[in-house]
């Protein structure tokens, strides 16, 4: 047993996210909140396997400034590419690599950190932590990186399961989760939509877990969404079930990204852009597009005649999420899967990118107005974040939930009339939104609104605003409880 030299003053916070950017990002943020904020202590611990790590995570957590009490630390890699050689992307290759690491490599790695962890936080993936901490007396705390209504959907979802025959997607009613608005059965979260499947088991698996956290952090702030945060403090659904307390701590999204070379060249383009002028289009660190409708996708660019960044990616007719294992890698020339001369005829209006771009320099510059986007959690917040209205692509997991929130509740992003997870959108319906958003009155409208969220983002993280306190009152807790072992 390790731990017997606590030469630390610090508290010592464990950070344990899910394989994946979009997991990874977030968790990253909260640790160096933690460090440079709080003056703690974090050990960030990373699942690897025998597959190459994909670039943009070793650029993020190898390659940006990280501060000096920040340690990551990859956990030793597991071999499961035999188990997952038939299995396609999505929430089942994680689970089954998370389930080798952890309950390999978690209570070792643990018991050989310096000094003993004050609490250990989890992405919702991560739920073997519950009993391996457990037997170590380490509070274990949930991150949820996706948005809080699907939070409470999944607190719900053992009593939604017992109570329904069938399939959820077949209901005649959308689903209504206690407290909140309802769900459309077609914004069903794919995870869900089968419940033979294995991808159901393992969300079921570890939603079901969820009520032995000793507290769940959400990555978004009271003021953007104050309807699940009111139903799981209030509605006597949640009051009645083992519901940890809800800490919203968000928006917490990239700051620093690492900037290439090429990088700096789009934002030297940008420069040159009028402000509000230019639409990023991206996917998301995996998403991708069938061969027809990345076609359909580049003309509808084109024949808007707005300027544009596009993050191309060699399209995948199988899956949607086809490059979210290898995020950041090299791609195809955009040349050889983009329509013939598309690059030439759109030069000086519009740039491609290959692969990964530096999202948040982009969101974040003057010159973008808009920003077409699958809307993951992450790159929501992100355009929040910097006040830039959306138009919605979804494409996998919980994306159609997310994309009807911004567009129908929240009211700062435009949906094309065909729905992108469910047919080919047509270049003329591209071209239509992407000039609607751009120039039109809706767009002025939409782009108000984002910027409105972006104060109120802003306000929400500062100390003395419901995120920044919410943090603070689990720090403060966790600095008692430090101090007095
Ligand atoms: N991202 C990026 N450059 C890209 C594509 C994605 O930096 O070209 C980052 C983006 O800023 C966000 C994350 O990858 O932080 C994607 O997370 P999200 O939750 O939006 O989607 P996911 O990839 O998990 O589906």
């Amino acid at each position: 047993m390790a731990w017997a030299d606590e030469e630390s003053t610090k508290p010592h916070i464990v950070v344990l996210p899910s394989p994946g950017m979009g997991h990874i990002i977030p968790l990253f943020q909260l640790a160096k909140r933690l460090v440079t904020h709080h003056r703690f202590r974090v050990s960030f611990l990373v699942v690897t396997t025998a597959d190459p790590i994909p670039a943009a995570q070793t650029n993020l957590l190898r390659y940006t400034a990280v501060p000096s009490d920040l340690h990551v630390i990859d956990l030793p890699p597991v071999y499961v590419s035999d188990l997952l050689a038939d299995v396609p992307p999505g929430l089942t290759p994680l689970c089954v690599m998370v389930e080798h690491s952890l309950r390999l490599n978690l209570r070792p790695v643990l018991l050989e950190l310096s000094t003993r962890p004050t609490a250990i936080v989890i992405d919702l993936f991560c739920t073997q932590a519950f009993d391996i901490c457990g037997e170590l007396s380490i509070p274990v705390y949930s991150f949820f990186t996706a948005s809080t209504v699907l939070m409470a959907f999944s607190l719900y979802l053992p009593t939604l399961d017992r109570e329904t025959e069938g399939e959820f997607v077949d209901l005649p009613e959308p689903v209504q989760v206690p407290g909140c608005r309802p769900i459309r059965t077609e914004d069903l979260l794919d995870q869900v939509r089968i419940r033979k499947s294995d991808e159901y088991k393992w969300y079921f698996l570890h939603v079901s877990r969820l009520p032995k956290a000793a507290g769940i952090f959400t990555n978004t702030w009271k003021d953007f969404d104050p309807v699940p945060f009111l139903a799981l403090k209030e509605n006597p659904f949640f009051l009645n079930i083992p519901t940890p307390p809800v800490h919203p701590i968000g928006p917490l999204v990239k700051e620093e990204e690492p900037i290439t070379e090429s990088d700096k060249e789009i934002l030297t383009w940008l420069d040159k852009q009028k402000p509000d002028s230019v639409l990023f289009v991206a996917l998301g660190s995996g998403g991708t597009l069938s061969s027809k409708q990345l076609t359909e996708l580049a003309f509808g660019l084109e024949h808007s005649q707005r300027h544009f960044i596009l993050v191309g990616r060699t399209p995948n007719d199988a899956s949607a999420m086809g490059a979210f294992y290898s995020a950041g890698g090299n791609e195809d020339d955009p040349k050889t899967y983009l329509p013939e001369g598309f690059v030439k005829r759109t030069e000086g209006v519009g740039l491609v990118v290959n692969s990964w771009a530096p999202q948040v320099a982009i969101l974040s510059h003057a010159s973008t107005g808009g920003f077409l986007s699958h809307c993951g959690w992450n790159s929501t917040l992100e355009s929040m974040v910097h006040g830039v209205p959306m138009i919605t692509w979804p494409l996998y997991a919980e994306q159609r939930m997310n994309a009807t929130h911004l567009a129908e509740e929240v009211g700062v992003a435009m949906k094309t009339v065909v729905e992108p997870w469910n047919e080919v959108v047509g270049r003329e319906e591209i071209e239509r939104v992407v000039r609607m958003v751009m120039e039109g009155e809706e767009g002025k409208v939409i782009r108000k609104r984002a910027k409105e969220l972006r104060d109120s983002a802003r306000i929400a993280l500062e100390s003395g605003g419901s995120s920044g306190d919410s943090l603070a009152r689990v720090v403060k807790a966790w600095k008692l409880e430090h101090d007095t072992k």
